[in-house]
């Protein structure tokens, strides 16, 4: 089944190649072992995308990589992959090494976290934990690199690519796949969205980043998502919650939102989710949608907590406003509409501190905007969040629910100097 395909046929350019993964590479096969650039870097390589990240999978042990690089860092209790690091600060660089593992089905993998020495706590909580801890322990059982290709996703997700011989190695039609323009899960679908329900999830994700290159989901990948649907709800809302943000944040939101709809996935992934793809033909909200697309694209960061900020505006809007009606003053009724928000939609997650203190600023600063006199504008455009708040009250007014001149007054008051800022202020009064 092992299919070897050289550069005639694959086509990868590889200079197109990160160079601290071909460092990465080339160290751990001058030390005598098997290291391949693997998954999602080498399925963008062979269709000409830029990877985001590259990931490398090796026949060493954690600990043997970690012998081999000045800086790398066994990450994870038990689901154990190593970290190694270039660069410093902002310009770092983290290329995730993993050990080729085992491939277990559901029966072999239950035995395993049966042998493991259990603790009690961990066993109380074993109804939920066959999946979850089941899994991360099924997940760490080293194996051959046959058996690591098998236990991915998508056979476009399960290549091997060596950047010095560049060579691909194919387990399972990977390249033909690819050449066909076909996202097809590896084996039967319907027991690996069983053995890992947030499949279904990547499903949409990769189906909406690679549509516009013309991918459509095999049928019998696709047929059986909506009936495994249900198998979301034994998923820890954390991990639902980081999936839901990738499918909003890798760029293909909008896509992503039309897949969710074309596959019958609109309602049920998480609560959060379905609000969004309720009222992304909201003008505001799909303004936001398209900025967060385009800023991706052009490479720029995004945040999580301006998405949900616009997305959940409209309820703080709301609230805010029959506050007010009830001669609540502005500022404690807007406080409380927000507090009222995060109660009735974040639930969970809001353990979540920083991107629920985040999203409450942005929220709390649109009032401050109407006041361009005293010192009001100059310590506002100070704010470390400034550029959150205004490009936020921006996209309110391109939704025209605030004057578009008081969008440029800010626009110019935050670039003037100290003099422009006050001749702005005098203008404004
Ligand atoms: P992206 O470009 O969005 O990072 P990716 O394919 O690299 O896409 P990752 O989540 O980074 O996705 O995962 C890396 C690789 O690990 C995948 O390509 C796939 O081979 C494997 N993988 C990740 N998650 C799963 C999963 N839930 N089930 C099976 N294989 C998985
Ligand atoms: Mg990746």
């Amino acid at each position: 089944k092992r299919e070897e395909i050289g550069p005639d046929v694959h086509g990868i350019d590889p200079a197109l190649v990160d160079e601290r993964a071909l460092n990465v590479v080339h160290t751990l096969k001058q030390a005598g072992h098997e290291a391949y650039i693997v998954g999602g870097a080498v399925r963008d390589l062979l269709l000409g995308l830029k990877p985001k990240d590259f990931d490398v999978a090796t026949k060493a042990t954690p600990e043997q990589v970690k012998g081999l690089f000045r800086r790398a860092f066994i990450i994870g209790r038990r689901f154990r992959i190593v970290h190694v690091v270039y660069g410093r600060g902002r310009e770092h660089e983290v290329i995730e090494v993993s050990t080729f593992r085992a491939y277990l089905d559901n029966a072999a993998a239950e035995q395993v976290a049966g042998n493991e020495k259990t603790s009690k706590s961990e066993l109380a909580g074993m109804k939920h934990a066959v999946d979850s801890s089941g899994r991360v322990l099924r997940d760490n059982v080293w194996g051959p690199q046959d058996e690591d290709a098998t236990r991915r996703d998508f056979t476009i997700n399960a290549m091997y690519y060596d950047p010095e011989t560049q060579i691909v190695v194919d387990y399972h039609g990977g390249i033909k796949d690819a050449k066909k323009k076909t996202l097809r899960m590896i084996g039967d679908p319907v027991a690996r969205y069983r053995e890992d329900p947030v499949r279904i999830i990547r499903a949409v994700r990769f189906a909406a980043k690679l549509s516009p290159l013309g991918f459509k989901l095999e049928a019998k990948t696709a047929a059986p998502l909506v009936e495994s649907q249900a198998l979301l709800a034994d998923v820890p809302q954390s991990r639902l919650f980081d999936e839901m943000l990738k499918l909003l944040q890798t760029g293909h939101a909008l896509a992503t939102i039309e897949q969710l709809k074309k596959l019958g996935l609109a309602r049920g992934i998480y609560p959060l989710l379905d609000v969004v793809v309720e009222r992304a033909e909201q003008t505001f909200v799909k303004a936001a949608l398209q900025d967060t697309d385009r800023r991706v694209g052009e490479g720029k960061p995004v945040a999580p907590s301006f998405l949900l900020a616009c997305v959940l505006w409209a309820d703080v809007r709301d609230g805010w406003a029959a506050r007010l009606k009830q001669r609540q003053h502005s500022f404690p009724a807007l406080q409380d509409a927000i507090d009222d928000v995060f109660n009735a939609r974040i639930g969970d997650v809001s353990g979540r501190g920083k991107l629920a203190a985040d999203m409450r600023e942005i929220w709390m600063m649109q009032p401050r905007f109407e006041k361009r006199t005293g010192s009001t504008p100059f310590s506002l455009v100070d704010q470390p969040r400034f550029r959150a708040g205004f490009d936020f009250m921006r996209l309110r007014a391109d939704a025209g629910e605030v004057d578009e001149a008081l969008a440029d007054w800010w626009q110019e008051f935050s670039t003037a100097s100290d003099a422009g800022r006050e001749d702005l202020v005098q203008q404004a009064k």
